[in-house]
């Protein structure tokens, strides 16, 4: 059976492209789609980039126990991992990934311990912030949370089995992938 690995970080320190190059280099990995109370920015597509769905939908979700750990992300919006897809990968033997935040790591350890933790690191703070800047998708005000939350996350890299550091992109991937490989 194959084991789940779990990929959390800061944000901005490219979780999303990592795990996006990762499906291109190797489409034979799935990448769980994640449920979202957030509205879609623009050209992300409903079911490819997350499930977009309204709070009485994530309610719902919660309640039938659907999601196989949710959070409030930068308190604003909720996100969760459908647990079924995982469940029926896991069981076809599919290496599966989940790009989640670190709450979302933490349940998963909880229930999934077997799963392999993998933290993505910037190469530095600075970096780390002149990401967040340089991709302007967010109000200075959002960024400012989202920075405050980046410091708290930084400190849990010791609760991971493995530590990536996102400087080169295709190093970072290939890394990802042999992490993949080693945990079926
Ligand atoms: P964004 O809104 O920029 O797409 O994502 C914001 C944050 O939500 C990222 O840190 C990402 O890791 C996290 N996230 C995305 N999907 C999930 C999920 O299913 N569960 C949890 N706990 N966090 C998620």
């Amino acid at each position: 059976m194959s084991r789940l690995v779990v990929l959390a970080g800061p944000t901005a320190v490219g979780k999303g492209t990592v795990v996006r190059a990762l499906s291109e280099a190797r489409p034979e990995i799935w990448v769980s789609v994640s449920a979202t109370t957030r509205t879609p920015r623009p050209g992300e597509i409903d079911g490819v980039h997350y499930f977009f769905v309204s709070d009485e939908e994530f309610d719902r979700m919660i309640a039938d126990g659907e999601l196989l750990e949710w959070a409030v992300v930068h308190g604003a919006h909720r996100y969760g991992t459908p647990r079924r897809p995982v469940e029926e990968r896991l069981a076809d033997d599919v290496p599966c990934v989940l790009e989640i935040d670190l709450q979302g790591a933490r349940q998963v350890r909880a229930t999934m311990p077997e799963a392999l933790f993998v933290f993505l690191a910037p190469p530095s703070w600075d970096e780390l912030v002149r990401r967040l800047v340089g991709r302007g998708t967010e109000s200075e005000e959002e960024r400012e949370r989202r920075l405050q939350t980046a410091r708290d996350e930084l400190a849990a890299v010791s609760e991971f089995d493995e530590e990536l550091v996102n400087d080169d992109l295709e190093t970072t991937v290939a890394g990802l992938a042999a992490l993949v490989d080693a945990a079926r």
